[in-house]
């Protein structure tokens, strides 16, 4: 897994940050990579990557709000057009599906593929094999949600070599003990699954939260995440005036990473009024609540390493 950020600017789009979306890569889990909220001209965000929109598999929006929504039939007409040929699943708030189906209709787009709607509300939105996305209503000025996103754990790895130094023979006995089952071999010796397998690793996670005040359901979703990607509209000591637009400072969203016991906080949605060389000064200021803050920039690429929050691109 992997993220990158196509747009980390709040409300409007300025020369240094687009309009809200996120990408998480998961190029080596499923072959394919999700997107949370989509913003004016993410698809253009796209061009300088190597993201190709028809392995574009799930959309999350969270929130109706043109800064993170209004880059959506552009970038679906797109993926039609680029062959995306593969169904595509939306989830969010009321009103998407209506939204982007006028839109469709009213400009005659046409798609080669077809388009699930999920209208969600709080709980599991979406559950496989292999991960849970659950949402939580946050406290913005419309109804915005926030998602977490936990990988399954993966599945014992057969130690092979070992299965064969205690005498199994290759084939299904093998499968047997991957599966977890002890065997009986025909020379009487029992081997168990345990002695022959690594144990399962744990999956990650990630809270990715919307436009919000600081607020507990925050924190009930990023609880022991490896990454919790927070919004910072205003700077340290705004507080008070960060209230009413229905947005927090970065001295809150580093309090949501300390309570919840995240590892890593990564800020978007950052104001344009802020100058890029203020970047650091912001990063700072979070710091003096949680050791583990960056703030993302466009293109931005990080993924985790050993538990380390590494950046691969910038
Ligand atoms: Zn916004
Ligand atoms: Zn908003």
């Amino acid at each position: 897994m992997e993220l990158q950020f196509l747009g980390t600017g709040a409300g409007m789009p300025s020369k240094q940050r687009n309009t809200s979306a996120l990408v998480v890569k998961l190029m080596q889990e499923r072959g394919t990579f999700w997107l949370f909220d989509c913003g004016e001209a993410t698809q253009h965000q796209m061009l300088h990557t190597s993201l190709k929109p028809r392995k574009l598999e799930k959309i999350f929006i969270t929130h109706m709000h043109g800064d993170h929504i209004y880059g959506l039939p552009g970038l679906l007409g797109s993926r039609s057009f680029l062959d995306g040929k593969e169904p595509l699943t939306i989830y969010g708030p009321t009103g998407i599906q209506e939204w982007i189906l006028t839109t469709l209709r009213l400009s005659r787009t046409y798609l080669q593929y077809k388009v699930n709607f999920v209208e969600i509300s709080e709980g599991i939105v979406f559950e496989d094999e292999q991960f849970t996305v659950e949402a939580k209503l946050l406290h913005h000025v419309i109804p915005c949600f926030g998602f977490r996103v936990s990988q399954k754990p993966l599945p014992p790895q057969l130690l092979i070599e070992q299965a064969l130094k205690l005498g199994v023979p290759k084939g299904p006995l093998l499968a047997k003990l991957k599966s977890g089952q002890d065997v009986l071999l025909e020379n009487g010796h029992t081997v168990y699954s345990q002695d022959v397998t690594a144990k399962a690793k744990e999956g990650f996670s990630l809270a990715i939260l919307g436009d919000t005040r600081f607020c507990e359901a925050s924190i009930e979703l990023s609880r022991d995440v490896d990454i919790v990607i927070h919004e910072a509209t205003f700077d340290a000591g705004t507080e008070e005036l960060a209230k009413p637009y229905g947005h927090s400072t970065i001295t809150q969203a580093a309090q949501v990473a300390k309570e919840s016991g995240a590892k890593h906080l990564i800020v978007q949605h950052i104001s344009a009024r802020f100058l890029p060389s203020q970047a650091e000064e912001l990063r700072k200021q979070g710091l003096a609540v949680f050791p583990s803050i960056i703030v993302a920039e466009d293109f931005a690429e990080f993924e985790l390493k050993k538990n380390e929050l590494v950046q691969i691109y910038k």
